[in-house]
């Protein structure tokens, strides 16, 4: 038995871990403490696991919901000592060891004697929050089901308007940010106004529509190197994505885009439709534990761990995933998943007395290569040192995401998708509600932001 079980042992009951999210980290650390001698409760804003790498899909009709969200509720309900509980926290009381949450009009305490943190990350618009607005990110099923309605959206109402000022904003489509996220989203605008849409409308022609993917770096996917960047460009470019590179964003609003380019010069681009994806930051529970602990959050809110992904000065606290800063870590599904393994085996081995806190070995992230999919038949892959693009690539690809996808229904589900998406360019979910659509119209009404711009506003989705 270790020192921060001494409660537990004191009050003869079993040691309580609370873990923070029900994502990659999160659900990982539940799934490796099912067999541990420990009750877990975990507790998240959301009552399901979300993949978020296939979010993109979602927004542009391939899969379903809940091919990529399965409820957490179900995934560990043969774990009898897990307990799933909604709730966002709001509150880390680190000198009682408490954590506090709230679900709709009803809030509650959590004690604990170990705390996982695995609350992500948000998207972060560099300090011009208004931007999101008139640009939304992709970390949500919310943000996903508001971005297909918008792209859907601005080829139905180009369709009807009589204004071609108006159908040349509607038709034109910019994301912000070459990462994976961009890359992914652009290449697959592309492809539903090429060949999904295609003669599927009678006054327009989906090909006309303009895609921009924009970022203030000069390369594209600047992680996996220059090759692997050129090959993704190039192959965004045979699909007609306008690749716009230097290019720093200074504003956004309703109908359009500012750009300031290297040179200095100023631009606008006409686009009822802009989508962010181009940086994140870290749930802000991480600034409230580093507000009590000796700990440091980097300039992305995220925190600096000890080298077993403990709290300094708190070793029973653990931040992992997104939330984590430690050796240059990516914010990719592996670190998070890795990391909530290993924090859940040094609990259960402290439990079963085989090593105490102040011997844990240090955490080692094991990287298995980085992938990112431009179009159909086309991916980059980078393995160490290992570099490859294009088809094989990608079902590389293919294969990678739907062995990690969670539950045996979910894989199926999303083969057959992919494969009614390969073989016959089908999309079976390009519907779109006006709750997606005026969804945010109508929370910025509720909470009083807005609402005098918001009636002039003829954009798709706004
Ligand atoms: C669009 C997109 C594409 C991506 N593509 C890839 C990819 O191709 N490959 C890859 O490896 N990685 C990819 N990533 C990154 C990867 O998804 C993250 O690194 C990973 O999800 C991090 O896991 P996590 O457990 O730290 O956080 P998340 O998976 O984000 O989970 C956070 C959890 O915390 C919950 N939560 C947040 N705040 C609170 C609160 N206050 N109270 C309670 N619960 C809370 C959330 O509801 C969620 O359950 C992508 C991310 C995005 C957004």
């Amino acid at each position: 038995m270790n020192s921060h079980d001494a409660g537990a042992q004191n009050a003869g009951r079993r040691h309580r871990v609370v873990i923070i999210g029900s994502g990659f980290g999160g659900l990982a650390a539940a799934q490796r403490l099912a067999k541990a001698d420990v009750d877990v409760t975990l507790v998240a804003k959301t009552g399901h696991h979300l993949f978020q790498p296939l979010l993109y899909q979602v927004a542009t009709g391939i899969l379903s919901v809940g091919d990529i969200a399965p409820s957490t509720r179900l995934v560990l309900r043969e774990h009898k000592n897990i307990t799933v509980t909604l709730g966002e926290v709001d509150k880390i009381d680190v000198a009682n060891r408490t954590v506090h949450a709230v679900a709709g009009h009803i809030d509650f305490d959590l004690p604990y004697d170990s705390l996982i943190v695995a609350a992500g990350a948000n998207q972060s618009y560099f300090g011009n929050d208004h931007f999101e607005r008139w640009a939304p990110g992709m970390k949500t099923i919310d943000d996903a089901l508001e971005l297909r309605g918008r792209i859907l959206g601005s080829f139905e109402l180009a369709e009807i308007t009589e204004d071609e000022e108006a159908r040349r904003q509607l038709l034109t489509f910019v994301v912000v940010g070459a990462g994976p996220t961009g890359v992914e989203m652009a290449g697959q605008i592309g492809e539903l106004a090429h060949r999904t849409l295609k003669n599927s409308y009678r006054r327009i022609d989906p090909a006309d529509a303009r895609i921009i993917l924009l970022d203030a770096a000069p390369a594209v996917l600047p992680p996996f190197g220059e090759k692997l960047g050129e090959a993704a460009k190039a192959r965004l470019e045979q699909l007609g994505v306008e690749v716009h590179l230097n290019a720093m964003v200074t504003d956004v609003d309703s109908t359009g885009i500012e750009i300031k380019d290297a040179d200095g010069t100023t631009r606008r681009i006409g686009a009822a439709c802009k989508i962010w994806s181009a940086g994140v930051q870290a749930s802000p529970l991480g600034t409230m534990l580093a507000e009590q602990t000796d700990a440091e959050v980097d300039r992305a809110g995220r925190v600096k761990v000890n080298k077993d992904l403990s709290v300094p000065g708190h070793p029973e606290i653990f931040v992992i995933g997104d939330m984590m800063s430690l050796d240059n870590l990516p914010g990719v599904s592996p670190v998070a998943i890795q990391g909530g393994k290993y924090v859940a085996k040094q609990i259960d081995r402290e439990l079963a007395g085989k090593q105490s806190p102040t011997g844990r070995p240090p955490f080692k992230y094991f990287d298995k290569g980085s992938m990112a999919t431009v179009s159909r038949y086309s991916a980059v892959v980078k393995i160490r040192g290992f570099e490859i693009h294009g088809f094989i690539a990608w079902v590389l690809w293919l294969v990678v995401h739907l062995a990690f996808l969670i539950g045996f229904r979910n894989r199926l589900a999303t083969l057959f998708s992919w494969g009614m998406h390969i073989l016959g360019d089908k999309r079976s979910h390009l519907s779109a509600t006006s709750r997606f659509v005026y969804g945010r119209r109508a929370i910025d009404r509720v909470y009083g932001d807005s609402i005098a711009s918001s009636l002039d506003d003829r954009s798709p989705g706004s």
